[in-house]
């Protein structure tokens, strides 16, 4: 296997800062990491699973070995009149996936569109849009264990996923490298049109006659008209969570300002807008050297042109500083910080 040395990563993120790494290495199957094993390389320290990077932020230079994930293909492994399941590699963009599938008239991940990402990270964060989650059609998964160089299955259950969360970014933080995700799509697609704008285009419209496809377009309406193309405006998406809070809290910034979008959570909790939060102190469109805030939506942060990562870093800091100075809100980053 070819080991790339002292390799430029600015190409495989989505924020495209200048960094390095000591080793590079693709991994194309899963012979591949049965080999890195034998070879003893799995062991090296620091090590990082790059999917298309389009949710990682490095601060420096990278003193250990990247792998890439480039595991193509995917095979149908049962289908009957109500449904299919579907498993994918993890080196399969995602964005393709979901237009093929929509295409096919599959339902489950058609609000799921746009996301630029790989497979194989989709269940680490549990991606989520416009009221769909992928752990709603996520089967089981395929993941290698970097320290025992044995495959293991995980039911959905036992991924723990949580609000852009699941237990490889928990306790299993960097031990698993999925190799596939199995989905569950439907035959005969219930949509999720609970998200409000969606509600608003298909208001005069019978459900039964909508298509996913019909959703999907829609979607990516509503995603081009807010959100940048890492391709021409590098970012990595939302930087932030959206900050799950108590309720008397919640009422508190509610009295000062009534206007404040809010979305009632089990447990006496209120998820808030980070987007908001943020423009209310004045950021959105805010530029400082080279990074700054989209000007169309606050919760991205953008790299105009060679602001490295330190930049971008503290940038974050700067806006999450004020948010807690004027909401007594802490903002958690969305976006891994390496
Ligand atoms: C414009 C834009 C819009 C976005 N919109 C959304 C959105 O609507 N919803 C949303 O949830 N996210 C969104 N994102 C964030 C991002 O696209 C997703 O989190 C995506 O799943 C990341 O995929 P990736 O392949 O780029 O992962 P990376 O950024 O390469 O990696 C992310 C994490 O996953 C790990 N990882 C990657 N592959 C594997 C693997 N095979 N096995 C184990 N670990 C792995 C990495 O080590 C890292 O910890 C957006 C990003 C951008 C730039």
């Amino acid at each position: 296997m070819l080991i790339s040395e002292n390799f430029c990563l600015k190409p495989f993120t989505t924020l495209g800062v200048e960094v390095r790494t000591r080793q590079f290495i693709v991994v194309a199957s899963v012979s591949d990491l049965k080999e890195l094993f034998a070879e003893g390389f799995l062991k090296t320290k620091p090590r990082l699973i790059l999917g298309r990077g389009s949710n990682i932020l490095f601060t420096d230079h990278f003193g250990g070995l990247i792998l890439s994930c480039q595991i193509r293909g995917k095979e149908v492994v049962e289908e009957t009149d109500d449904h299919l399941l579907l498993k994918v590699n993890s080196g399969e963009y995602w964005p393709s996936l979901v237009d093929e599938m929509v295409e096919k008239g599959y339902g489950g991940i058609e609000n799921l569109c746009l996301i630029p990402g790989k497979v194989g990270a989709a269940p680490i964060q549990n991606i989520g849009a416009y009221g769909v989650e992928v752990k709603d059609v996520i089967e089981s998964l395929e993941a290698f264990d970097m320290t025992t160089g044995e495959l293991k299955t995980f039911n959905r259950e036992e991924c723990a996923f949580g609000y852009r969360s699941s237990v490889f970014k928990t306790r299993e933080k960097g031990r698993y490298f999925i190799v596939s995700v199995t989905f569950r799509l439907s035959k005969k697609p219930k949509l999720n049109l609970s998200y409000a704008p969606l509600k608003e285009i298909f208001k005069n419209r019978n459900e039964k006659e909508i298509t996913v496809k019909e959703v999907s377009e829609a979607i990516k309406k509503i995603r081009n008209a807010k959100l940048p193309d890492p391709d021409k405006l590098k970012n990595a998406g939302s930087f932030f969570k959206n900050p799950v809070v108590p309720k008397e809290l919640a009422d508190k910034i509610r009295k000062k300002y009534p206007e404040m979008p809010y979305y009632l959570q089990n447990g006496n909790k209120v998820k808030l807008a980070a987007g908001w939060l943020i423009e209310q102190c004045g950021w959105k469109g805010k530029r400082e050297g080279d990074v700054g805030v989209y000007d169309k939506q606050a919760l991205i942060l953008v790299n105009y042109g060679e602001a490295s990562g330190k930049d971008i870093l503290q940038f974050s800091r700067k806006i999450n500083a004020s948010v807690i100075r004027k909401f007594g809100v802490k903002l958690e980053r969305e976006v891994i910080v390496i």
